[in-house]
């Protein structure tokens, strides 16, 4: 039986604020009301704030695979042929599903240790003067291995080849938590949920949608209908759905985005450097490796940490929970067992990571996993400063 509350540190969910919590706490309204059309307007209008676009951002119930479903279904036809590069399991994930939609998928390989290459994407599309390639599609923030893609630079490398391709990204992990500019960096679709950086439960999936992508919706030949983006666009210009809408979940985003806003976005993106860059102080302190092996892309959200050779991270994780009633999250898939990983994200800050890596290094004591004291105090000198500056230097 544990007491007080439990710790939940995978990279999403994230644990949801208690302002929140309360936002939701209401009673249902009508769907179809002008009191739902005000919060429906509120929560599409504040979604752009969030991506960074002018354009529109439509909300489907729905988990971020919904999200990912949708980005395709609209855009693409069954034999096209798409980009994509293995930056982890998420990415993995996201082009089965293309395959399973028709879709011919070019997936560059990686070894889950950083994230997409400009540059192969550059020499890619230079490659394909026919411009058979309709979309290049990257997962921003790889929630399974702790390393952010650098999309600006993709996109300049895109721009260099004047290829037409769309370009669709997943920023599931990293919306609200990492800077990420939809309109700026000329991103066609951009995939979100809301159980990550909007610090909300599970059961929103987003798209924010360019006018590339608008105009591929209207001529590409996929079947659809309950992801349909124009079924939802004509209603949402006057706050409703076209269906029964998550109404509940819609308060609490009402409320993560004033959260957001009134923090101030760069804020918000300097905290979670700031957290970040502490946790890897403490792991590099306990002389564990981190995955990520790129520093200009150490994932803001999460820090993936490889166990010692012959010491099973799942075990590790189980004497955590057991011991001292913190979640931490699971290696996925071809790093099962193998990494265990620390969410820093959303409603997180110095006291409560602390908490955090007092709890992972306790943990590594119980379980008898080799490394040397002092993590946590490496995190606290370097979270005292509160400058910046010296926390990217990490
Ligand atoms: N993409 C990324 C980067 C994720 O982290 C996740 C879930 O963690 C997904 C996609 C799938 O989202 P969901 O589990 O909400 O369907």
């Amino acid at each position: 039986m544990h007491q007080g509350r439990h710790f939940l540190q995978i990279p999403g969910p994230s644990p949801v604020p208690d302002r929140i919590l309360r936002a939701m706490d209401m009673p249902v309204i009508d769907h179809r009301s002008a009191e739902f059309a005000a919060l429906g307007r509120a929560v599409l209008e504040g979604s752009q704030k969030v991506f960074q676009t002018r354009g529109p951002v439509v909300i489907f119930p729905s988990s971020g695979t919904g999200a990912w479903e949708a980005a395709i279904v609209n855009t693409l036809s069954p034999g096209d042929k798409v980009l994509m590069v293995e930056t982890g399991h998420f990415a993995t994930l996201w082009r089965q599903m293309a395959g399973r939609f028709g879709i011919e998928v070019d997936f560059m390989p990686g070894d889950w240790r950083r994230g997409a290459d400009p540059i192969q994407i550059e020499a890619r599309l230079a490659a394909d003067t026919a411009h058979s390639i309709k979309a290049v599609m990257v997962v921003h923030n790889e929630t399974s291995t702790g390393a952010t893609s650098r999309i600006s630079d993709i996109r300049a490398a895109i721009d260099r080849t004047s290829h037409p391709a769309l370009l669709m990204v997943d920023t599931i992990s990293s919306l609200g938590s990492v800077d990420y500019r939809h309109d700026e960096w000329k991103v066609d679709v951009s995939v979100s949920c809301s159980q990550k950086g909007f610090m909300l439960p599970p059961g929103l999936g987003f798209n924010a949608i360019s006018e590339k992508a608008r105009a591929a919706s209207r001529t590409n030949r996929m079947p659809r209908s309950y992801f349909d983006w124009e079924e939802m666009l004509k209603p949402n210009a006057k706050g409703f759905f076209p269906y029964t809408p998550a109404t509940n979940l819609l308060y609490g985003l009402r409320e993560a985005i004033a959260m957001l806003l009134e923090e101030g976005l760069d804020n918000v993106f300097a905290r979670h450097q700031r957290l970040a860059a502490a946790t890897r102080a403490a792991v590099n302190q306990w002389g564990l490796e981190v995955l990520c092996q790129e520093p200009s892309e150490f994932s803001p959200v999460l820090t993936a940490v490889m166990m010692p050779p012959g010491h099973d991270a799942d075990q590790f994780r189980k004497v955590v929970l057991d011991n001292f009633n913190m979640s931490l999250g699971a290696g996925l898939s071809k790093v099962a067992g193998k990494v265990f990983r620390i969410g820093h994200l959303g409603e997180c800050n110095e006291l409560t990571l602390l908490g955090a890596l007092t709890g992972v290094e306790m943990g590594l004591s119980v379980a008898g996993v080799p490394h040397r004291p002092g993590g946590v105090e490496a995190a606290m000198r370097l979270l005292e400063q509160r400058d910046q500056r010296n926390a990217s230097s990490y």
